[in-house]
């Protein structure tokens, strides 16, 4: 059967990092390549970003951060952004990755078994998701700060939204918390790389503006998700079309079934709000998304189409998240294995 082709740009994803690293300043940007790369593939994305000068990476398991190091090689430095788990200890020595220890039992972990190894930390400012918080802080940070640790940073709940007034309240516990220790600090994704140059600090984690969505509103579109049409029906008045039959033709109708369904990514919650686009006009999709297909109104169409783009320059990503009623995140991670990817770079 065709495939749908998820069309990666290596190009927009460099043009991407770089805008980002010239926004955070003075700051170094890392890249954060986690999820295979938001989805688009890991070895291509970052060895992508390595030839353009990307020298620190953050993913998130010790898996990952093995199957980076063996994309990379040496030099790279890795960030663990789940820190120091139980068995984890082979592949952190072995890959040579630097686990961000977020807990005190992950410090004691880490101290005992790869004692004098590199580490850093990542401390809890106000988003009660992974960190050490301050209460532990107060005791630990004296030791830690005598072992230099590698990075210590720290993440934003709400950088996506400049208005809200956590941002500051984190950033303030951020310096609290750091004040007394001389390593490298990081403070912002890419959202927190937006809010300006107080919150840029050392070093930045820019993720999913790289990949081309919100809130980097100024980023390159990415990708492109073109799909085959399997078959078209004519559909007399009065039909329906797909599971439950929640969509009923109203007139005669031209229905073209696409080759991809929830289980490539296209999420069942754009069952009747999505559309897709065809040679530029735009057509509803109608009836439920299926595992492996999905069905588009083409009746106002004057052509059979071969393919439909479901995400490209006139819908980008963050337009089908919004159909969908989610975020650019949650599409790019969910797209399936079927797809062919294709990787564009320059003079390739
Ligand atoms: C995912 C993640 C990032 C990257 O965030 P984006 O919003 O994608 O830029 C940075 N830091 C941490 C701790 C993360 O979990």
């Amino acid at each position: 059967m065709a495939r749908g082709i998820l069309d990666i740009d290596l190009d927009a994803i460099v043009a991407n990092w770089r805008a980002l690293g010239r926004l955070s300043g003075s700051a170094r940007a890392g890249a954060v390549v986690k999820a295979n790369a938001y989805g688009l593939g890991v070895a291509p994305v970052a060895r992508a970003l390595a030839k353009a000068g990307a020298r620190l990476f953050f993913v998130v398991s010790a898996e990952e951060g093995a199957e980076l190091r063996s994309c990379l090689g040496p030099e790279i430095e890795i960030m663990l952004l789940s820190g120091h788990m139980s068995g984890d200890t082979d592949l952190i020595s072995g890959a040579d990755l630097i686990p961000l220890l977020s807990s005190p039992g992950q410090v004691a972990r880490h101290r005992g078994a790869l004692p004098g190894r590199r580490y850093g930390i990542q401390l809890d400012t106000g988003m009660n998701r992974l960190g050490i918080g301050p209460g532990d802080w107060q005791g630990l940070a004296p030791v830690i700060a005598a072992e230099h640790p590698a990075l210590v940073m720290s993440h934003l709940a709400c950088a996506d939204d400049a208005e809200n007034p956590g941002n500051a309240a984190q950033l303030s516990c951020f310096r609290k918390m750091t004040g007394e220790i001389s390593a490298e600090r990081s403070l912002a994704a890419t959202g927190g790389i937006l809010l300006g140059p107080d919150y840029h600090f050392d070093v930045t984690r820019p993720g999913i503006g790289i990949y081309g969505c919100r809130p980097f509103a100024e980023g390159r579109p990415v990708v492109r998700l073109t799909l085959p049409v399997i078959q078209i029906r004519h559909v007399p008045p009065g039909q329906a079309v797909g599971y439950g039959g929640t969509w009923v033709a109203g007139v005669p109708s031209r229905i073209a079934l696409v080759a991809a369904g929830y289980a490539d990514g296209l999420l069942r919650a754009l069952t009747g709000r999505g559309s897709v686009m065809i040679n530029g006009q735009r057509c509803p999709m109608v009836g439920r998304v299926s595992m492996d297909s999905l069905a588009v109104d083409i009746t106002n169409l004057g052509e059979d189409p071969e393919m439909i783009c479901m995400i490209g320059d006139e819908q980008p990503v963050d337009a089908v998240a919004d159909m969908a009623g989610t975020i650019g995140y949650e599409i790019l991670t969910s797209f399936g294995a079927r797809y062919e990817k294709t990787y564009r770079e320059a003079g390739e």
